[in-house]
Protein backbone atom coordinates (compact mmCIF):
# COMPACT_ATOMS: atom_id res chain seq x y z
CA UNK A 1 0.00 0.00 0.00
CA UNK A 2 1.76 3.01 -1.15
CA UNK A 3 -0.42 6.77 -0.93
CA UNK A 4 -0.29 9.07 -3.59
CA UNK A 5 0.95 12.32 -2.26
CA UNK A 6 -0.98 14.30 -4.53
CA UNK A 7 -4.42 12.78 -3.00
CA UNK A 8 -5.63 15.17 -0.48
CA UNK A 9 -7.62 11.82 1.64
CA UNK A 10 -6.92 8.66 2.41
CA UNK A 11 -9.05 5.94 2.47
CA UNK A 12 -10.16 4.27 4.97
CA UNK A 13 -7.64 1.53 5.49
CA UNK A 14 -5.06 3.87 5.14
CA UNK A 15 -6.33 5.98 7.54
CA UNK A 16 -6.38 3.11 9.84
CA UNK A 17 -2.63 1.91 9.00
CA UNK A 18 -1.81 5.68 10.20
CA UNK A 19 -3.29 5.94 13.11
CA UNK A 20 -1.82 2.53 14.16
CA UNK A 21 1.48 3.37 13.26
CA UNK A 22 0.84 6.65 15.60
CA UNK A 23 -0.03 4.82 18.40
CA UNK A 24 2.44 2.56 18.25
CA UNK A 25 4.90 5.30 17.61
CA UNK A 26 4.31 7.24 20.59
CA UNK A 27 4.08 4.15 23.48
CA UNK A 28 7.95 3.62 22.08
CA UNK A 29 8.31 7.65 22.34
CA UNK A 30 7.06 7.88 26.09
CA UNK A 31 8.70 4.71 27.56
CA UNK A 32 12.09 5.81 26.35
CA UNK A 33 11.29 9.01 27.87
CA UNK A 34 10.32 7.74 30.91
CA UNK A 35 13.85 6.00 31.27
CA UNK A 36 15.79 9.05 30.79
CA UNK A 37 18.15 10.03 33.94
CA UNK A 38 21.57 10.47 34.69
CA UNK A 39 24.40 7.83 33.43
CA UNK A 40 22.75 6.63 31.39
CA UNK A 41 24.34 6.18 27.40
CA UNK A 42 22.55 7.87 24.82
CA UNK A 43 23.95 5.14 22.44
CA UNK A 44 21.78 3.10 24.59
CA UNK A 45 18.89 4.86 24.05
CA UNK A 46 18.76 6.03 20.74
CA UNK A 47 19.49 2.25 19.74
CA UNK A 48 17.41 1.07 21.56
CA UNK A 49 14.48 3.66 20.34
CA UNK A 50 15.13 2.60 17.01
CA UNK A 51 15.22 -1.30 17.56
CA UNK A 52 11.47 -0.66 19.36
CA UNK A 53 10.52 0.86 15.80
CA UNK A 54 11.59 -1.70 13.80
CA UNK A 55 10.15 -4.41 16.30
CA UNK A 56 6.83 -3.32 15.53
CA UNK A 57 7.89 -3.83 11.62
CA UNK A 58 7.96 0.08 10.90
CA UNK A 59 10.77 1.50 9.50
CA UNK A 60 12.71 4.65 11.56
CA UNK A 61 11.96 7.90 9.49
CA UNK A 62 15.18 9.72 10.73
CA UNK A 63 17.78 8.35 13.63
CA UNK A 64 16.49 9.17 16.85
CA UNK A 65 17.37 12.42 17.99
CA UNK A 66 19.04 12.90 21.78
CA UNK A 67 19.51 16.25 22.24
CA UNK A 68 20.57 17.85 25.92
CA UNK A 69 20.35 21.14 27.30
CA UNK A 70 21.19 23.62 25.48
CA UNK A 71 21.05 21.55 22.26
CA UNK A 72 17.81 21.90 20.77
CA UNK A 73 17.71 19.24 18.09
CA UNK A 74 19.88 16.88 15.79
CA UNK A 75 21.99 15.13 18.32
CA UNK A 76 22.59 11.55 17.92
CA UNK A 77 25.07 8.99 18.78
CA UNK A 78 28.19 8.60 16.38
CA UNK A 79 29.93 5.07 16.31
CA UNK A 80 31.74 4.36 19.36
CA UNK A 81 29.55 7.55 21.20
CA UNK A 82 30.12 7.41 24.90
CA UNK A 83 28.14 10.50 26.08
CA UNK A 84 26.14 9.73 29.45
CA UNK A 85 22.34 11.98 30.14
CA UNK A 86 23.70 14.10 32.92
CA UNK A 87 22.45 14.72 36.15
CA UNK A 88 21.00 18.14 35.84
CA UNK A 89 19.16 19.44 32.75
CA UNK A 90 16.86 19.08 29.96
CA UNK A 91 16.75 16.40 27.51
CA UNK A 92 14.91 15.96 24.17
CA UNK A 93 14.09 12.87 22.85
CA UNK A 94 13.02 12.99 19.00
CA UNK A 95 11.79 10.02 16.80
CA UNK A 96 10.41 9.19 13.68
CA UNK A 97 8.78 6.39 11.98
CA UNK A 98 6.97 5.35 8.57
CA UNK A 99 5.28 2.90 7.14
CA UNK A 100 5.34 3.05 3.14
CA UNK A 101 6.61 6.39 3.51
CA UNK A 102 3.32 7.45 5.69
CA UNK A 103 6.12 9.30 8.40
CA UNK A 104 5.35 9.95 11.75
CA UNK A 105 7.41 12.76 14.41
CA UNK A 106 6.84 13.40 17.61
CA UNK A 107 9.37 14.72 20.85
CA UNK A 108 9.32 14.46 24.57
CA UNK A 109 11.01 16.65 27.01
CA UNK A 110 12.44 15.37 30.26
CA UNK A 111 13.68 18.23 33.18
CA UNK A 112 16.23 16.26 35.09
CA UNK A 113 15.75 18.40 37.83
CA UNK A 114 12.98 20.35 39.12
CA UNK A 115 14.01 23.87 38.23
CA UNK A 116 13.06 22.88 34.59
CA UNK A 117 9.51 21.44 34.99
CA UNK A 118 8.31 24.53 33.97
CA UNK A 119 9.86 24.69 30.65
CA UNK A 120 9.06 21.38 29.72
CA UNK A 121 5.42 22.32 30.46
CA UNK A 122 5.50 25.32 28.68
CA UNK A 123 6.65 23.45 25.77
CA UNK A 124 3.84 21.33 25.92
CA UNK A 125 0.94 23.68 27.32
CA UNK A 126 2.11 25.36 23.53
CA UNK A 127 1.57 22.27 21.72
CA UNK A 128 -1.54 21.68 23.36
CA UNK A 129 -3.05 25.15 22.69
CA UNK A 130 -1.53 25.02 18.73
CA UNK A 131 -3.49 21.61 17.72
CA UNK A 132 -6.55 22.94 19.26
CA UNK A 133 -5.93 25.66 16.14
CA UNK A 134 -5.52 23.11 13.62
CA UNK A 135 -8.62 23.10 11.69
CA UNK A 136 -9.75 23.50 8.07
CA UNK A 137 -9.91 26.84 6.95
CA UNK A 138 -7.51 28.59 9.60
CA UNK A 139 -4.45 29.57 8.48
CA UNK A 140 -1.24 28.76 10.22
CA UNK A 141 -0.84 32.53 11.96
CA UNK A 142 -3.45 31.22 14.38
CA UNK A 143 -1.14 28.04 15.13
CA UNK A 144 1.79 29.97 15.16
CA UNK A 145 -0.18 32.89 17.46
CA UNK A 146 -1.39 29.98 19.64
CA UNK A 147 1.82 29.05 20.22
CA UNK A 148 3.70 31.89 20.78
CA UNK A 149 1.46 33.61 22.87
CA UNK A 150 1.06 30.15 25.13
CA UNK A 151 5.34 30.79 25.77
CA UNK A 152 5.39 34.75 26.14
CA UNK A 153 2.35 34.69 28.72
CA UNK A 154 4.29 31.88 30.88
CA UNK A 155 7.26 34.14 30.90
CA UNK A 156 9.05 32.33 28.75
CA UNK A 157 10.69 32.78 25.16
CA UNK A 158 10.16 31.01 21.86
CA UNK A 159 13.05 29.52 19.52
CA UNK A 160 12.27 31.94 16.39
CA UNK A 161 14.28 29.93 13.71
CA UNK A 162 12.96 26.25 14.19
CA UNK A 163 9.32 24.89 13.20
CA UNK A 164 6.91 22.60 12.54
CA UNK A 165 6.56 21.14 9.16
CA UNK A 166 4.23 19.86 6.82
CA UNK A 167 4.47 15.82 6.40
CA UNK A 168 3.72 13.99 2.93
CA UNK A 169 4.43 10.32 1.57
CA UNK A 170 8.46 9.79 2.16
CA UNK A 171 8.98 13.69 2.92
CA UNK A 172 9.60 14.61 6.33
CA UNK A 173 9.83 18.83 5.36
CA UNK A 174 7.28 19.18 3.03
CA UNK A 175 7.73 22.63 2.24
CA UNK A 176 5.24 24.50 4.64
CA UNK A 177 6.31 25.58 7.81
CA UNK A 178 4.17 25.60 11.04
CA UNK A 179 6.77 29.19 13.03
CA UNK A 180 6.76 29.51 16.59
CA UNK A 181 6.70 33.00 16.28
CA UNK A 182 3.51 34.45 14.27
CA UNK A 183 4.46 35.75 10.72
CA UNK A 184 2.81 37.21 7.46
CA UNK A 185 1.24 35.04 4.79
CA UNK A 186 -0.68 32.73 4.84
CA UNK A 187 -1.47 28.25 4.10
CA UNK A 188 -4.84 27.60 5.06
CA UNK A 189 -5.14 24.29 6.59
CA UNK A 190 -7.39 21.83 4.60
CA UNK A 191 -9.05 18.24 5.60
CA UNK A 192 -6.02 15.96 4.89
CA UNK A 193 -3.34 17.91 5.82
CA UNK A 194 -0.89 16.33 7.88
CA UNK A 195 1.27 18.50 10.47
CA UNK A 196 4.32 18.27 12.65
CA UNK A 197 4.12 21.04 15.16
CA UNK A 198 7.07 22.04 17.70
CA UNK A 199 7.23 24.44 19.88
CA UNK A 200 10.61 24.80 21.29
CA UNK A 201 11.11 26.74 24.53
CA UNK A 202 14.12 28.89 26.09
CA UNK A 203 14.24 31.52 29.05
CA UNK A 204 13.39 35.10 28.56
CA UNK A 205 16.84 35.93 28.92
CA UNK A 206 18.22 33.88 26.00
CA UNK A 207 18.72 34.96 22.75
CA UNK A 208 15.99 32.75 21.16
CA UNK A 209 17.48 31.04 18.11
CA UNK A 210 19.63 28.14 17.30
CA UNK A 211 23.15 27.97 15.21
CA UNK A 212 24.39 25.11 13.95
CA UNK A 213 27.80 23.73 16.40
CA UNK A 214 30.25 21.10 14.80
CA UNK A 215 29.88 18.31 12.65
CA UNK A 216 26.96 17.25 11.27
CA UNK A 217 25.95 14.08 12.56
CA UNK A 218 22.15 13.52 10.75
CA UNK A 219 22.58 13.77 7.24
CA UNK A 220 20.07 13.16 3.98
CA UNK A 221 20.90 12.23 0.02
CA UNK A 222 21.17 15.35 -2.06
CA UNK A 223 22.15 14.19 -5.55
CA UNK A 224 24.18 11.83 -6.82
CA UNK A 225 27.36 12.18 -8.46
CA UNK A 226 29.86 10.66 -10.25
CA UNK A 227 32.91 9.37 -8.26
CA UNK A 228 35.96 7.20 -8.85
CA UNK A 229 36.25 5.90 -4.56
CA UNK A 230 34.96 2.75 -3.76
CA UNK A 231 33.45 3.54 -0.28
CA UNK A 232 31.75 6.44 -2.05
CA UNK A 233 29.88 4.71 -4.35
CA UNK A 234 29.24 1.89 -1.54
CA UNK A 235 27.66 4.92 0.35
CA UNK A 236 25.52 6.51 -2.30
CA UNK A 237 24.27 3.16 -3.37
CA UNK A 238 23.39 2.58 0.38
CA UNK A 239 21.73 5.67 1.15
CA UNK A 240 19.71 5.67 -2.20
CA UNK A 241 17.90 2.33 -1.63
CA UNK A 242 17.72 2.06 2.06
CA UNK A 243 16.57 5.84 2.74
CA UNK A 244 15.45 7.34 0.22
CA UNK A 245 15.84 11.15 1.18
CA UNK A 246 14.78 10.55 4.17
CA UNK A 247 17.83 11.43 6.81
CA UNK A 248 20.25 8.84 8.33
CA UNK A 249 23.52 8.76 10.15
CA UNK A 250 26.55 7.17 10.58
CA UNK A 251 25.77 4.56 13.25
CA UNK A 252 23.56 2.97 10.42
CA UNK A 253 26.04 3.06 7.94
CA UNK A 254 28.92 2.26 10.32
CA UNK A 255 27.27 -1.46 10.97
CA UNK A 256 27.93 -2.31 7.30
CA UNK A 257 30.96 -0.68 6.51
CA UNK A 258 32.92 -0.38 9.97
CA UNK A 259 36.12 1.89 9.86
CA UNK A 260 36.48 2.19 6.15
CA UNK A 261 33.43 4.66 6.26
CA UNK A 262 36.17 6.89 8.02
CA UNK A 263 34.99 10.60 7.24
CA UNK A 264 33.35 9.86 3.59
CA UNK A 265 30.55 10.97 4.66
CA UNK A 266 31.75 15.21 5.27
CA UNK A 267 33.84 14.50 1.88
CA UNK A 268 30.18 13.95 0.14
CA UNK A 269 28.73 16.81 2.09
CA UNK A 270 31.56 18.64 0.18
CA UNK A 271 30.67 17.51 -2.78
CA UNK A 272 27.58 18.28 -2.71
CA UNK A 273 26.21 14.53 -2.95
CA UNK A 274 24.78 14.71 0.55
CA UNK A 275 23.14 17.41 3.03
CA UNK A 276 24.37 17.47 6.49
CA UNK A 277 22.71 18.46 9.80
CA UNK A 278 24.69 19.82 12.40
CA UNK A 279 23.17 19.72 16.34
CA UNK A 280 21.37 23.14 16.51
CA UNK A 281 22.37 24.52 19.93
CA UNK A 282 21.16 27.38 21.49
CA UNK A 283 22.61 30.84 20.61
CA UNK A 284 23.28 32.00 24.22
CA UNK A 285 23.43 28.34 25.50
CA UNK A 286 20.64 28.38 27.32
CA UNK A 287 18.37 25.50 28.16
CA UNK A 288 15.71 24.66 25.84
CA UNK A 289 12.89 21.99 25.89
CA UNK A 290 10.36 20.65 22.80
CA UNK A 291 7.35 19.15 22.31
CA UNK A 292 6.22 17.30 19.03
CA UNK A 293 3.15 15.95 17.87
CA UNK A 294 2.31 14.64 14.38
CA UNK A 295 -1.40 15.77 13.74
CA UNK A 296 -3.74 15.23 11.34
CA UNK A 297 -6.57 17.56 9.94
CA UNK A 298 -10.13 16.77 9.33
CA UNK A 299 -13.63 18.32 9.48
CA UNK A 300 -14.78 16.41 12.68
CA UNK A 301 -11.28 18.31 14.06
CA UNK A 302 -7.70 16.91 14.71
CA UNK A 303 -6.39 13.86 15.12
CA UNK A 304 -3.28 13.70 17.16
CA UNK A 305 -1.57 10.65 15.98
CA UNK A 306 1.31 10.59 18.33
CA UNK A 307 -0.77 11.95 20.98
CA UNK A 308 -0.65 8.48 22.71
CA UNK A 309 -0.84 9.12 26.51
CA UNK A 310 2.64 9.42 28.68
MN1 LIG B 1 10.93 15.65 15.40
MN1 LIG C 1 9.68 17.59 13.18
Amino acid sequence: MALDPTRIKMDEEEMEAYIKLGEYHSHVLNSFARNIKGNVKVAELVEGSERSIKEGGYELAFPTNLSINEVAAHYTAYPGDETSIPESGVVKLDMGAHLNGMIVDAARSIALNEKYEELVHVAKDALDSAIKRMLPGNKIREVSEAIYNTIVSAGYKPIQNLTGHKIEIYVLHAGTEIPNVPVRGGYRLKEGDIFAIEPFVTFPEAKGYVVPVGDPLIFSFRKKIRTRDEIERKVIRLIEKKYNRLPFCERWLFKELGHRLNNTLLRLIERRALIGYPPLVEASRKMVAQYEDTVLVTSDGPIRLTGGTP
